[in-house]
């Protein structure tokens, strides 16, 4: 069995079924392979007088990952693809900042989401990954890279929420205390706005989890014609779905917008932006629009995105201009999506 798609209590249950032990030994193992990815239980002192067993649990249980296929380098981001045995590639991406670096991981395959600006969107939805192949991603930057990991962003191929189970999942395993201890601050979902997802991630009161919306727009009809979700959550029913999400007290949402010139770039899309935020606390992400393989839209000049970045400073919005990082990769927000697995499909 693969140890990184089961949560410690599952574990537990796996071990009081199979060898009559409980959580001093799970944990162990937990603590061991997550967090240290050691996979030789012989050195621990929790086997050091159950050899026996530890052959056992080696033999069961393991770290399983696809082989990674791919690993790019470009000022300082990496991204690199893993390849299921069906031939499916996902992308993750290794994002370095100041002291440390973010990790953007997949949920999908593809997306069924159909965002008309995004390269992953074009592949449509070719599998869900598990929430093992979730926290391999993780695993594989921290133990095989070396990586020092302390954010974790969903915001690589797919739509998260569209496989709620198995990102949920993600996080109670990555934000095990005995495991790889993440909190749910250092964790962002990002969602183009799937309202009965954030519905019932809203039930799950997590408070510290981070929140991040892919806007884009703030006009309904022009949402529409470039994120076709937009049609069955229209933006007052999204708005109303983030009024009555469980923020913390000092939570924000971040609100993801991709400037493209002549699309959602104008005095009249500020408004719009800043009219829609309204009773919302928020901190605004600009990305200029990143031409993918095809030139569907124009990216903005610098003077563009600054005049845009203005009009929201001025009536108050927090806004930061975010450069994507990666470009030369292909890794840059809305543009994971494999070109040969697109070509071949
Ligand atoms: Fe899917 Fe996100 Fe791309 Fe939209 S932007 S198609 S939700 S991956």
């Amino acid at each position: 069995m693969n140890i990184l798609d089961l949560t410690i209590d599952e574990l537990v249950e796996q071990f009081g079924t199979r060898y009559n032990k409980g959580r001093f030994h799970a944990e162990a193992v937990y603590r061991e392979s997550h967090r240290f990815g050691n996979l030789d239980l012989s050195g621990t002192k929790e086997f050091k007088d159950s050899s026996s067993l530890a052959s056992l649990i080696e033999n069961d249980f393991s770290v399983e990952l696809w082989p990674v296929v791919q690993s790019t380098q470009d000022a300082g981001v990496t991204k690199f693809v893993t390849r299921s045995d069906e031939k499916y590639e996902y992308e993750t991406v290794v994002i370095p900042m100041k002291n440390y670096n973010t990790l953007c991981v997949s949920t999908q395959v593809g997306c069924k989401m159909g965002c008309k600006f995004c390269e992953t969107g074009k592949l449509g939805l070719l599998r869900q990954l598990s929430a093992g192949e979730i926290v391999g991603q993780v695993y594989y930057a921290k133990h095989v890279l070396g990586c020092d990991i302390r954010n974790i962003v969903y915001m690589g191929m797919g739509e998260p929420l569209d496989n709620f189970d198995s990102v949920v999942k993600s996080v109670n395993i990555l934000c095990e205390d005995k495991g790889m201890n993440f909190n749910h601050g250092n964790i962002t979902i990002s969602t183009v706005g799937d309202v009965a997802g954030i519905n019932k991630l809203a039930k799950l009161n997590w408070r510290n989890l981070k929140l991040a919306i892919s806007l884009h727009s703030a006009d309904d009809v022009k949402r529409t014609a470039m994120m076709p979700v937009n049609k069955k959550y229209p933006l007052k029913v999204l708005k109303q779905s983030l009024i009555d999400y469980p923020l913390k007290e000092s939570g924000i949402f971040f609100i993801e917008y991709i400037l493209i010139k002549g699309v959602n770039d104008s005095y009249v899309d500020a408004v719009s932006l800043i009219d829609f935020l309204k009773e919302l606390r928020v901190k605004v992400n600009l990305m200029p629009y990143n031409p993918g393989t095809d030139d569907l839209y124009t990216a903005p000049s610098a003077d563009d995105v600054n005049q845009f970045y203005q009009w929201l400073e001025e009536a108050g919005l927090v806004v930061v201009k975010r450069m994507p990082k990666g470009q030369d990769l292909m890794a840059a927000c809305g543009q994971l999506g494999n070109k040969e697995l697109k070509r071949n499909r």
